[in-house]
């Protein structure tokens, strides 16, 4: 038991994160390494399906918790569960999520353990994993271990992991556990949709605007939007739909810099950077964005980077894999007729 390597599955009302399955793709390779079973955590109230979907994945055995209590995710109920269950275990591995970070942090605090948040490498050191996480803004990777404490709690950064493909003919146990569960303290009353239903994080390929798309000045807005602000607007809605055209053409998502949503171009949600959305997509493409610290501390990761700008000397060539000096709205309509046609 005590070289085990527990996964929480990570999921909203019955549908798992992506970065889970990935969680479990990286227990498997820890076990390997250093030995163990892999064990899956799923809470909820209704997980049958999920438990079966975690063996599928990897895991060698699921450990089901099951409660009315738990249908919504409540950081007090959740973390005295995975407590409960994972005490005992060597590592306890989390998909990075808005959940986890109130999770992994509240089980650490009850079982007086370390916790390693948004890891991008594990690595077996002894009898302990070391982590590589990166900080300030993603400039400086940091080398960090739990050498004592037990479990070792990680979070690890969605997409840094390769998800493993299911095998629905793999079989493992699953148990239901009972759990002693006092009643919350809050109460989630309900779930409104937000403006954009986007899930930039798990997206392989992001096309992002900046700034740039607002910059067409041969753009006629139409004569009813007169005043100047709303007009800058207008343009970088036309910018921003050929973001979109290419997103979609590429089968990907649309992303944004800070300065796009704080001039109301395109809602937050949408916002990737330090204070937006961190990323790691296959392939990110910047258009009109010019390459701010801020901005590359939630991209820097993503495996290949293309940059359209027309500044020669904007710093996001500096690390942009390939760049296109140039109008963004002279460069995308014919790339977006390029790849359709292909
Ligand atoms: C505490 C803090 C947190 C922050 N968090 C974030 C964050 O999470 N995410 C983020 O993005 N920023 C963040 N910022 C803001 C950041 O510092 C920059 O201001 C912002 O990223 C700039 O956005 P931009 O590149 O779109 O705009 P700009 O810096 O104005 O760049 C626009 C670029 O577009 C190019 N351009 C103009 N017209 C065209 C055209 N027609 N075709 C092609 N290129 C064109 C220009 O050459 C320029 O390089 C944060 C700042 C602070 C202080």
């Amino acid at each position: 038991m005590a070289k085990d390597i527990f996964v929480f599955i990570d999921h909203f009302q019955g549908e798992a994160l992506p970065a889970s399955w990935e969680a479990i793709g990286a227990a498997r390779s820890l076990a390997e390494e250093k030995g163990g079973d892999v064990i899956a955590l799923v809470v909820g109230e209704d997980v049958g399906a999920l438990a079966d979907q975690a063996i599928q994945h990897g895991a060698d055995k699921a450990l089901k918790v099951e409660h009315a209590s738990l249908a919504d995710f409540r950081p007090e109920p959740f973390s005295s569960v995975v407590g409960k269950l994972a005490a005992e275990a060597d590592v306890l591995l989390m998909p990075t999520s808005g959940r986890t970070r109130e999770l992994a942090a509240m089980v650490g605090v009850d079982l007086d353990t370390g916790v390693i948040p948004d890891v991008i490498e594990m690595d077996v050191a002894g009898d302990a994993v070391m982590a590589t996480r990166p900080i300030y803004a993603g400039k400086l990777l940091s080398k960090v271990t739990v050498p004592e404490a037990r479990p070792q709690i990680l979070t690890l950064r969605t997409r840094a992991f390769p998800k493993p493909e299911p095998d629905t003919g793999r079989s493992g146990a699953v148990e239901a556990v009972d759990v002693e569960i006092e009643d919350p303290l809050t109460e989630v009353t309900g779930y409104g949709e937000t403006e954009a239903g986007v899930s930039l994080s798990d997206a392989a390929v992001i096309v992002s605007g900046g700034r740039g798309t607002a910059n067409n000045p041969d753009l006629e807005p139409p004569a009813d939007i007169t005043d100047e602000k709303e007009q800058e607007v207008w343009r970088a809605q036309q910018g921003f739909e050929l973001i979109g055209q290419l997103a979609s053409a590429l089968g990907g998502a649309v992303g944004a810099s800070r300065a796009a949503v704080d001039a109301g171009y395109i809602p937050y949600a949408y916002q990737v950077g330090q204070t937006g959305k961190v990323v790691s997509p296959d392939l990110y493409i910047a258009a009109g964005i010019s390459g701010a610290i801020q901005h590359l501390a939630g991209m820097r990761t993503a495996k290949t980077i293309v940059a359209i700008n027309k500044d020669p000397d904007a710093p996001i060539f500096k690390l942009a894999r390939f760049g296109v000096v140039g109008d963004l709205f002279e460069v995308l309509p014919p790339l977006v007729e390029e790849i359709n046609n292909r």
